[in-house]
């Protein structure tokens, strides 16, 4: 059956045959986007278990999402059919990582029943090792510490690994005590964290030989997508699997495998015991040769994003080094996008000066693809509405929706289509994340203005009650349950009741005391303050915005970014109560998988996937680039965003649309902005300016015009002719008026620019 050509393998090119087919060996396939790459990783597989190279539980994949491995699994099987049953290690990093924990959790310290903590619990567990150590919680805030131990785990570092240099960035140098404590806690919690699903199996491995080899001989064929993004213990987890130990050439893998060690022939026999009874001869041979590493790893430099999650895209350039040997492939055709959208992005990714370099080459432009469109706007509002009106004018056409995809920079910036989208009615799905209204911040904020709108609102209360932690625990909760229900009052009342009483202990009755003095306050002010300002001063007052200050995890700046968004969106209504019934609508708004409907994601979980048409709003200096990527990161973070920004092209097939607007109302204050640098790193002959009626005349009325008129006589040129402009950026001609337009307005605001998004948020917020 191997010799003649299978169905699954025709329709490859050369290259992907040969990657697909190269299967004993490592193999590195770098490639630019959309050239085939996961795609070869799919057929591989599929090629692994029709030839009956391996079992299906033999085959270690990686994927980067839940989501993608899904997917891959749905590939393979029609590719294979019933063959593919199983695939038990198919999944991501953490859900690889988990099953192996359970079945050694012993070796870690834990039983196999163990629980996985999520942020909050490892927040509250780490304060109560801060308070045990009577440090000053205000000064060395858990949020901070869960950050760095989050970081050493991405390093694959435990207590004894981190440097002296991080021990003493935290409490007074009590940083490695503390972070020993805590991993004790855990276990005697017999629990862990995220981090600890990589790096238990790391230390296990390294620790227990056997157990390592027991995997060497289980794993024939490892697989990684998307290798660019992994960070050092990922790289850690897959060398410990991958090195076998008849390698003795470096002293790296010593250290990291079992050393020296003679691979034996013997165990090798009784590989997969479960399986030997159906294993077919030729399984057998492959068994015997177990030092051989057949990895294959598939990524593009181009596209690593998650450097600000400590992702080391120099595991992708020191793959030959690592494993001697390895055939390197390189893909060049790109199969998913027109001649346009590639030159765009092809264009624009060679400003980056750290790359590799890469050919890619698509079809020859076909005169009736669409170029890429930029379209300007005035402001956010304008933009969604430009967008939502471009989406009726494709569905018109005979669009799907879920053939269209909105990818946006920051989380924040799905608010407002999001909304525009429900008084649409266009249906949307929200991918990699929970609705902008389903955020747990805004939840939690929108969870007080209930309170405040509706004093018995008990389920919205009770959600609160205790945020930011104050002492109220379980027992408090439960008691004001019992008084709310044995005097027939709303939870907040009862409250008031205990908060006078001497039922419960002074602490947490000092703490309900002031919980019902907040409302009652807040409740009067709802008459006489404007509803913005007093769901500010909510959030405020109730410690809330002060919690997310203090909390130094990666989602907390996107989750401030989200909450003044949250504000920002309340100016449209009049009052609290008609924004709450609004919010009650767009949650009502069906989210249906089966549903055709729009796909709203960050740039960040777009990662692999694929569009017809792609919106990219937002394209302005300080969004994207992202201010706070700029500051933190200098030249690397510009490239990082940069790359951000390939990303986001490179999901297009046909038709993309970029976006921007000249004014960004920021906390109830307008700040002019201007077009993006990676606006005028687009070549001209890929790019087509679509102008809105009103982008710039005034603000009124419905904007998309469909104007076809790149440098033609528009407002663009004119503002350039009126005014020379001497442009830092050396920019094409409709660019260079571009940037003239915004500055003219700018001058006459009397605004400094690139304040458009105020320097919180940073990677994927
Ligand atoms: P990314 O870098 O964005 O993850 P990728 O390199 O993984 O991209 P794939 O998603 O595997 O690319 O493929 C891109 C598109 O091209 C898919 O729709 C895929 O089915 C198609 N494709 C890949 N190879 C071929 C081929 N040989 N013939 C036709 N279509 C192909
Ligand atoms: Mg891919």
């Amino acid at each position: 059956a191997e010799s003649a050509p299978s169905d699954y393998l025709r329709g490859l090119n050369p290259e992907q045959r040969q990657a697909v087919e190269t299967t004993e060996g490592p193999v590195l396939v770098l490639a630019g986007a959309g050239t085939g790459k996961t795609r070869v990783l799919t057929t591989r597989i599929a090629h692994i278990l029709a030839t009956g190279r391996a079992f299906p539980s033999q085959i270690l994949a990686v994927t980067f999402t839940n989501k993608a491995a899904r997917e891959m699994k749905t590939r393979i099987g029609s590719l294979v059919g019933e063959a593919v049953e199983g695939m038990p290690w198919l999944g991501t990093f953490h859900s690889i990582g988990v099953k192996l924990l359970r079945r050694h959790a012993e070796l870690a310290g834990l039983r196999s029943d163990f629980t996985i903590l999520d942020t909050d619990d490892v927040n509250r567990l780490i304060k109560q090792l801060i308070q045990a150590e009577n440090l000053d919680e205000k000064r060395w805030p858990a949020r901070q510490f869960s950050g760095m131990i989050d970081g050493w785990k991405n390093k694959g570092q435990g207590p004894k690994d981190i440097s002296e240099g991080d021990a003493r960035a935290f409490a007074n140098g009590k940083g490695r005590q503390l972070y020993t404590a805590y991993q004790e806690r855990l276990k005697t919690l017999n629990a862990c964290d995220f981090g600890d699903l990589l790096l238990h199996p790391i230390r296990i491995f390294r620790e227990h030989p056997d157990v390592l080899r027991e995997y060497h001989r289980k794993f024939k064929y490892i697989l990684v997508d998307e290798y660019q993004d992994t960070n050092t213990a990922q790289y850690m987890w897959l060398r410990l699997l991958a090195q076998r130990p008849k390698e003795r050439d470096t002293s790296d893998a010593k250290n990291l495998t079992a050393e020296g060690r003679k691979p034996d022939r013997a165990s090798a026999d009784q590989a997969a015991p479960a399986e030997a009874s159906e294993q077919s001869e030729r399984a057998a041979v492959s068994a015997n040769q177990l030092q051989q590493i057949n990895i294959c790893c598939v990524g593009d430099d181009d596209q690593s994003i998650y450097g600000w999650r400590g992702a080391e895209v120099d595991n992708i350039l020191r793959f030959e080094k690592d494993f001697p040997g390895a055939t390197v492939i390189k893909l060049e055709r790109n199969y998913r996008s027109t001649a346009h959208i590639l030159g765009a992005a092809s264009h624009l990714i060679a400003h980056n000066e750290d790359r590799l370099g890469k050919t890619l080459f698509t079809e020859a432009p076909d005169p009736e693809d669409p170029k890429v469109n930029v379209q300007a706007g005035w402001d956010s509002e304008e933009e969604a509405r430009i967008v939502g009106e471009t989406i009726e004018t494709l569905q018109r056409r005979g669009h799907k929706l879920n053939d269209i995809a909105i990818l946006v920079r920051a989380s924040f910036q799905m608010r407002e289509f999001e909304d525009r989208f429900v008084t649409l009615g266009l249906n949307y799905r929200v991918i990699g994340g929970p609705r902008f209204y389903e955020r747990l911040e805004i939840r939690d904020a929108m969870a007080f203005f209930r309170v405040v709108a509706s004093a018995s609102d008990d389920l919205a209360f009770e959600r609160i009650v205790n945020v930011p932690k104050r002492g109220l625990g379980e027992a408090t909760i439960r008691q004001i349950h019992d008084t709310s229900r044995a005097m027939g009052i709303p939870m907040l009342e009862a409250a008031g009741e205990l908060a006078e009483s001497d039922e419960i202990k002074p602490k947490p009755r000092a703490a309900l005391r002031e919980v019902v003095a907040n409302f009652s306050r807040w409740q009067k002010l709802l008459e006489t303050l404007p509803h913005t300002e007093l769901a500010e001063q909510i959030l405020e007052e109730s410690g809330y915005t002060a919690m997310w200050k203090n909390d130094r995890s990666a989602e907390a700046p996107g989750r401030l970014e989200n909450l003044k968004e949250l504000i920002r969106s309340m100016e449209d209504y009049e009052s609290l109560r008609s924004f709450l019934e609004h919010v009650a609508l767009v949650m009502d708004a069906e989210q249906n998988e089966d549903l055709d409907a729009v796909s709203l994601m960050t740039l960040h979980s777009a990662k692999g996937l694929e569009f017809e048409t792609v919106f990219l709003p937002g394209w302005e200096e300080g969004l994207f680039p992202h201010q706070r990527a700029l500051d933190e990161g200098g030249r690397a973070g510009l490239e990082e965003e940069r790359r951000l920004a390939y990303v986001g092209l490179t999901r297009a097939k046909r038709n993309l649309y970029l976006n921007f607007v000249s004014n960004r109302r920021i906390h109830g204050l307008w700040q002019t902005t201007i077009p993006s640098r990676f606006l005028d790193e687009l070549p001209e002959k890929h790019v087509e300016v679509i102008e809105s009626s009103n982008s710039y005349g005034g603000y009124g009325s419905g904007g998309f015009k469909g104007r076809h008129n790149p440098y033609g006589a528009s407002r663009f040129d004119k503002a350039a002719a009126s005014q020379p402009f001497s442009s830092s950026y050396g920019t094409p001609g409709w660019q260079r008026a571009q940037a003239n337009r915004t500055d003219a307005t700018r001058n006459n605001w009397g605004m400094r620019s690139g304040h458009a998004v105020e320097r919180i948020g940073y990677g994927e917020t």
